[in-house]
């Protein structure tokens, strides 16, 4: 592993927020002047591929980044798309609604809820 793959995934393992690609870049580049988004994109691929982060597209936002692997949901802001994580206990009826309406055999579903985070309430109001 590259001291600069080590250091996205690192990143990601700390932060908590999603960040996207650029986000990574541009909290990395100080440390790592040589790196460019086109690397983080690559190394999130291999990531990706590994198992080891998730990646959340939402229609035409950049896609963001998750390391947390447990099962959780999210809450997204529609104003400046934030992304915050809560805990709920899987709803395992959606899967068995899904297995009895369609016939798939579900192995996962993705949840979230919109609305405006603390910030944007705030400046909203
Ligand atoms: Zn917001
Ligand atoms: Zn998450």
């Amino acid at each position: 592993m590259t001291p600069q793959r080590y250091a996205i995934l690192q990143y990601l393992m700390e932060s908590h927020d999603h960040p996207t690609a650029d986000e990574i870049y541009r909290a990395l580049s100080p440390q790592y002047p040589s790196l460019s988004v086109a690397t983080v994109y690559n190394n999130l691929k291999v990531f990706i591929d590994a198992g080891l982060v998730r990646e959340h597209t939402y229609g035409d936002d950049s896609s963001r980044f998750d390391a947390d692997l447990s099962d959780h949901y999210h809450a997204i802001c529609t104003k400046c798309g934030t992304m915050v994580d809560f805990e709920h206990p899987p709803i395992k009826d959606v899967e068995e609604a899904a297995t009895a309406s369609t016939g798939f055999s579900v192995f996962g579903h993705r949840m979230e809820v919109y609305g405006l985070c603390p910030t944007c309430k705030t400046m909203h109001a």
